[in-house]
């Protein structure tokens, strides 16, 4: 980023009263812990804010991503020379079993507001570490329930315009949708429509997840969760078949407990837990023949380290 679009980016976020800071680790925001250091990020916290912020950044052309809570998030270790909007929009708002959560919103307190409302279907957001917008993207879900199974339509900034997509447009599938490693889309919001329960039904549904959660994850180390998948195999079976469990690159390693995760021991770099997964997708593509998806998504590396991940 030339000096002059720098400054540009920094007077504009004050005339909007947003916080801005230089310098930030993508390890800070990041739930894996690794990843460069971000030449400045953002903090929008009203969708006005976010979509001016956006709209900016595509006026100025400069790089950015969004940041949601960083849970599925890998980073490279290279510098970002561009701004990370880390996404601060937070609201729910109910009428009936209809649902409308703003992007930044934590998916364990729309999870917790679904238990006290007695609404039933989104016992899987109080699982999951993530925002609402992240969850949209990622088509994310646990337990039998996604993302897919409860909205009915999401809001997007799209080419400068906000725009609503019903859920059929948002090409919802497996881990994945329209919006996903594509840049075009920023989520502001999605409506979802819940069945009517009680209070303690919800509640007790999502205790039960929860414990299940802790009982089979590593949820003591940091980790961006399953970060391969593939649309029939399970990928975490095959992998502690063919005996990963514990392959290790330098603080990376194939989680012992979950075989689907990849944890950051200790002091990781992005380098290992690249080399982890990409070691993982080999094996399984040499020993079954299949080509294993990568969930989690992939910011400022090369097209090529892109390619070689994401396109065997
Ligand atoms: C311990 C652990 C357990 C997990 N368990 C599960 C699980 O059970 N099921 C599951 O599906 N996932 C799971 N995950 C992965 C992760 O929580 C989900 O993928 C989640 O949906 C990511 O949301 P986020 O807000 O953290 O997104 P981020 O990681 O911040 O972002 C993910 C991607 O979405 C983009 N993005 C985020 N917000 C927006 C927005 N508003 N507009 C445009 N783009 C945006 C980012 O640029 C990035 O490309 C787990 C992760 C961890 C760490």
């Amino acid at each position: 980023m030339n000096k002059t679009v720098e400054k540009t980016v920094l007077s504009k976020m004050k005339k909007y009263l947003i916080t801005t800071c230089r310098n930030v680790p993508f390890a800070e925001l990041t739930t894996l812990g690794v990843g460069g250091t971000i030449n400045i990020a953002v903090y929008p916290d009203t969708v006005c804010k976010l979509v001016k912020t956006i709209r900016l950044l595509n006026k100025l052309n400069v790089r950015y991503c969004v940041v949601g809570k960083g849970s599925n998030i890998l980073a490279s270790d290279e510098f970002y020379d561009g701004v990370a909007v880390v996404n601060k929009v937070s609201k729910i708002t109910v009428r009936g079993r209809k649902v409308t959560a703003l992007s930044g919103t934590s998916t364990v307190t729309l999870g917790k507001f679904l238990a006290d409302k007695g609404l039933d279907g989104g016992e899987f957001f109080a699982c999951l570490p993530a925002s609402v917008g992240g969850a949209v993207i990622c088509n994310a879900g646990c337990f039998g329930q996604d993302v897919a199974s409860a909205v009915t339509s999401v809001k997007v900034l799209h080419k400068g315009r906000i725009r609503t997509l019903s859920a059929k447009k948002c090409k919802f599938s497996k881990r994945n949708s329209l919006f996903k490693n594509n840049g075009e889309y920023t989520v502001i919001s999605a409506k979802f429509r819940f069945k009517k329960s009680t209070k303690k039904y919800v509640s007790d549904r999502i205790a039960e997840m929860r414990s299940k959660k802790a009982q089979t994850q590593p949820l003591n180390y940091r980790s961006a969760g399953s970060v391969l998948y593939h649309d029939r195999a399970t990928v975490s079976k095959l992998t502690d078949q063919v005996g990963l469990k514990g392959f290790t690159v330098g603080r990376a390693q194939v989680s012992t407990k979950h075989a689907g995760f990849v944890v950051n021991i200790d002091k990781a770099t992005s380098q290992d837990i690249y080399l982890v997964i990409k070691h993982i997708k080999d094996t399984l593509n040499q020993t079954y023949g299949i080509s294993p998806k990568v969930e989690v998504c992939l910011i400022n590396f090369t097209q090529e380290q892109y390619d070689i991940l994401t396109k065997r």
